[in-house]
């Protein structure tokens, strides 16, 4: 294992600093603080990890510009979309926050008085929560906040101590929450940072811990799922998309397009919930490409620190050939390049938005992830050939229907396998809704009361008095 990982600034491709990496010694070490303070955390008033909470809100918004730059030099994310990154988490901490109380309260199911049953006494039935214990919480380098806040703030609230491996793509951001949790009063040995690559990752799950909390790729998240088996855990996987969205004929073309074309490359195209395959009904195909290549023609690619900038360079430099292999391997099999397709003639890593059209199912770019800035549109003649293409990839985490027809867009959406649908709109999640995957899209639900009390496990109370 390295001693240190390079944190490389995507946009400059220069070094902005090695960090120290947490050897398998290290990593037990820190499972180990972990499992000692675990317990007096569990015990602690909810109220007053609330506070530690609500502090850290009030960091995170009085930090958000010097957060988001350092968001920005290592991802390459554009500066306002780190900064809306940072300034959403706040509305996600209010929800955990004004649900806590209720989540963790026992529920009292069952009661009959000493009367009802001579010589058999009171007999009450109540349901406990008690927290998991200690929980490793892996995460991806491409919304830290995100990803990483629907995770570590529920499981703190609930009584957990979490180990939190950053991606090594966002380590930096990853020492900065934890400055951050620190300064808000969660204790040292109770959010610990454990800092590496997918090595200290692996390290991690050698750990005796209590529950396994993962986002990343579907090939990484199997690699988990077998790791964890054996330890009977709870294990949650929030894997990748390949999520579709289909055009009615009776949909308003304008409103569709700029919404779709802001869906396929928000951050690059590098969301989980990234539009990837948009299938489009013939009788407004023309007009809808019209519409979304003006869209995507207006977009800005630059420096990310500049405010104006709406695609960076890809956060990844390895994801530059399956880019480049999947426009390679559409044009080889007959798609028509509208724009892109090469890297600009520029430092950094960056890639061109990329339109493809006259693509099919047999075309990687319709079938794995790009996560990136490549987006294929197809044809279609009805609304039954949309919806079998829509369910053609073994992924299931979003699906988008725009038309004005809600029973319609319910009809299609209900027919497939997907953690959210979306009417009229794509890419969008909320802190009330549980977060979840499908298929090759992962396990279990993070957000909405389902992604609180996943940190929690249940107990049976039987309790008699005479
Ligand atoms: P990866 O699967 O490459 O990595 C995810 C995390 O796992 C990283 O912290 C990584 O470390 C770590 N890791 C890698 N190998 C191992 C291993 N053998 N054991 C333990 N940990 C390991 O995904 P990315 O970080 O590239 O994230 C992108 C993927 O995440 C996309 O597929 C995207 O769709 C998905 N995603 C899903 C979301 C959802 O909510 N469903 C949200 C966001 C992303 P390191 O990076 O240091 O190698």
């Amino acid at each position: 294992m390295a001693d240190v990982l390079s944190v490389i600034n995507p946009a400059t491709e220069a070094l902005i600093q090695e960090v120290p990496v947490d050897d398998g010694a290290a990593v037990a070490q820190k499972f180990k603080q972990a499992k000692q303070v675990q317990p007096g955390w569990a015990a602690s008033s909810p109220a007053d990890r609330i506070k530690s909470v609500l502090r850290f809100r009030e960091l995170l918004i009085e930090r958000a510009d010097s957060l988001a730059a350092l968001l920005t030099s290592e991802t390459g994310k554009p500066i306002t979309q780190a900064r809306s990154e940072i300034l959403a988490v706040p509305a996600r901490i209010d929800f955990f926050v004004e649900n806590a109380a209720q989540v963790l309260a026992p529920d009292r199911v069952y009661y009959e008085p000493a009367s009802a049953l001579p010589g058999m006494g009171m007999l009450e039935e109540v349901i406990g929560y008690d927290p998991l214990g200690v929980v490793a919480n892996i995460s991806a380098w491409n919304y830290p906040y995100f990803v990483g806040g629907n995770v570590f703030i529920p499981a703190l609230l609930m009584g957990n101590a979490v180990l939190y491996k950053p991606s090594e793509f966002a380590t930096l951001t990853g020492g900065a929450i934890a400055s951050l949790l620190h300064e808000s009063g969660i204790p040292k040995d109770i959010f610990i940072p454990v800092i590496g690559s997918g090595l200290t990752g692996a390290a991690l799950l050698e750990q005796p811990i209590d529950g396994i909390f993962f986002t990343g790729s579907y090939a990484t998240g199997q690699k988990i799922a077998v790791a964890a088996a054996p330890k009977l855990i709870r294990t949650q996987l929030e894997l990748g998309g390949k999520d579709p969205a289909y055009v009615c004929p009776d949909a308003d073309v304008a409103v569709a397009a700029a919404g779709l074309a802001d869906g396929a490359f928000y951050n690059n195209g590098q969301s989980c919930c990234a539009i990837e395959r948009i299938y489009v009904h013939t009788d407004v195909y023309d007009e809808f490409l019209a519409a979304f290549m003006e869209t995507v023609r207006g977009f800005t690619l630059g420096d990310p620190t500049d405010a104006a900038t709406y695609l960076g360079p890809v956060s990844r430099k390895p994801q530059l050939d399956v880019l480049a292999n999947q426009v390679a391997d559409a044009v080889a099999k007959g798609a028509t390049l509208l724009c892109g397709g090469e890297r600009p003639d520029r430092p950094g890593w960056y890639f061109a938005p990329t339109v493809l059209t006259e693509v099919n199912h047999t075309m990687t770019v319709m079938q794995e992830e790009s996560f990136g800035p490549v987006i294929g549109i197809q044809r279609v003649a009805s609304d039954e050939e949309a919806t079998k293409l829509m369910q053609d990839t073994p992924y299931g985490l979003t699906a988008a229907v725009y038309g004005t027809d809600r029973d319609r867009a319910v009809a299609i959406l209900g027919q497939l396998k997907t953690g959210s649908a979306y009417w009229n709109c794509c890419d969008r999640v909320s802190p009330r809704l549980p977060w979840s995957g499908r298929g090759h899209s992962g396990l279990g639900a993070t957000l909405s009361l389902a992604g609180m009390y996943t940190f929690l496990q249940p107990r049976a109370w039987h309790l008699r008095r005479f």
